[in-house]
This record gives structure tokens, C-alpha cells and sequence, in this order.
């Protein structure tokens, strides 16, 4: 089975008007004629639209960071998934670490959200990493099925093969510890024995599983190359147009 990379930009709460359509105008004109995987960036809110104008039609899509799990209603500050594929969103990231520890957002939460967002026809991007303690510890494994298992819960077969995972260690994200390809293949290959195990093998051997944490174009190649990491959600390198193409580039 061969899975098609899949190279994601999280800018998380960065830029502003000006430098996110600068760098959506610069990607689109660089990644011109780059059809052999996927690309996306995931700005803010309130950058989604402008930045999905200027990449329509292009090779990278766009996602969100973050949504609600309620389609409308009285949710004061949030924003549905509807929404997001109204403006033109494709991906959707549920689970980031900052959300479930800055937000303390549950896996209960989690699946929620990625009930509606596959309801609205996006895709999730679910991320579940350990902290340095639980990798410490010596939970590691547990811990991602556990963030894994709890946010999948009651999701079909059919729905999986969608669902792109990314598993981001929290010990590496925006602290420049990147993990080793040997430590990210290893976790990489736990995650789909444990999609094979409440799945199938023809499942497991579909899901994309994405590394993350300080992902840049210096370790990216050595990363991408292992066989169950297929591909990245890169959050301080996907800022410029260069080092994000570094990362594209060593795909
Ligand atoms: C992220 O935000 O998902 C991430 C991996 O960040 P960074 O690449 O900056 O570590």
C-alpha cells in the first residue's frame, strides 16, 4: 500500500493580513508543478478566507487549527465546521497539544469534533503526542492510545481511512528537539498496530501517519524517509516560504 505524503503547515496564532497572503501567494507559486503529494497550511481563523482565496485552484489546501463540534447555535466565540468548508477548508487539526494542554481539551472533547468535521465533509488532522514525564516514564504507548482510542471512539472503518493522524511528541514541538527518525518510526508503527487492532490491517495500512515537532529542512529528509512516517505538520518551519519548501523538497 503505498500512502501518499502529506506535508502540513500549522501557523498557529502568527502573521498577520499582510505577511499570511504574502506567504500563501509565495507557496502557491512555489510549489507550481509539485503534484506527487499533498500540501496544506492551516493558518487562523480569521486568515482562512483570504489565504484559501489566493490558493484556490493551486496545489496546497487549507486548513483550520481548531473548531466547534456544534454545527450553529449559541456558541459565543466558536466556529463550526460548516463554516470552515464554506470558506473553502479541507483539513481541520483536532488534538493539537496546545489544545489539549493549554485548553485542556479531553479526547472526550476531541471526538466530538472529529465526528463533525468528517460529518462536514473535512478532514481531521487528530494529533496525540506524550509529554518528555510520560515518555520518561515509560507510558508513551499508552498514553497515544489512549489520546488515540478516545478520540476515535465510534468512528467507522470507512471514516478512519480518512482521518489523517499526526503524532507530535510535546517534548519536540517548538522547542527545536526533534525526535529521531528511529524514535518516530517506532511510535509511528505502535499507532497503526493499534489501528489494526480495533480496525483492520487494510485499514491501518491506509491511514496516514504525519511526524511533528520542529520539523525544519535540515532533519525532514532523514524523517520522511522512514516507511510508516508519511509526512509532517511542521509549525515554526511552515512560516517561510523557504524552509517550508526545504521540508517539501526532502519529501
Ligand atoms: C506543531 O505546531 O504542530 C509543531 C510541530 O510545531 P514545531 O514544528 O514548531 O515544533
Amino acid at each position: 500500500m503505498t500512502r501518499r505524503t502529506f506535508i502540513a503547515g500549522n501557523w498557529k496564532m502568527n502573521l498577520n493580513l499582510a505577511s499570511a497572503t504574502e506567504l500563501a501567494a509565495g507557496l502557491r507559486k512555489a510549489t507550481d508543478g509539485i503534484t506527487n503529494l499533498d500540501i496544506a497550511v492551516c493558518p487562523t481563523n480569521v486568515y482562512i478566507q483570504p489565504v484559501a482565496e489566493i490558493l484556490k485552484g493551486s496545489n496546497v489546501g487549507v486548513g483550520a487549527q481548531n473548531a466547534y463540534f456544534e454545527p450553529k447555535g449559541a456558541f459565543t466565540g466558536e466556529t463550526s465546521m460548516e463554516m470552515l468548508k464554506d470558506i473553502g477548508c479541507k483539513y481541520v487539526i483536532l488534538g493539537h497539544s496546545e489544545r489539549r494542554h493549554i485548553l485542556h481539551e479531553s479526547s472526550e472533547f476531541i471526538n466530538l469534533k472529529v465526528h463533525a468535521a468528517l460529518a462536514a465533509g473535512l478532514i481531521p488532522i487528530l494529533c496525540v503526542g506524550e509529554l518528555l514525564a510520560e515518555r520518561k516514564a515509560g507510558t508513551t504507548d499508552l498514553v497515544n492510545r489512549r489520546q488515540f482510542e478516545g478520540s476515535v471512539s465510534g468512528v467507522s472503518s470507512n471514516d478512519m481511512k480518512k482521518i489523517v493522524i499526526a503524532y507530535e511528541p510535546v517534548w519536540a514541538i517548538g522547542t527545536g528537539e526533534v525526535a529521531t527518525p528511529e524514535q518516530a518510526e517506532e511510535v509511528h508503527v505502535v499507532l497503526r498496530a493499534i489501528i489494526a487492532e480495533r480496525y483492520n490491517k487494510e485499514v491501518a495500512e491506509s491511514v496516514r501517519i504525519q511526524y511533528g515537532g520542529s520539523v525544519k529542512a535540515d532533519n525532514a529528509k532523514a524523517i520522511l524517509a522512514k516507511p510508516n512516517v508519511d509526512g509532517a505538520l511542521v509549525g515554526g518551519a511552515s512560516l517561510k516560504v523557504e524552509d517550508f519548501m526545504g521540508i517539501i523538497k526532502g519529501a
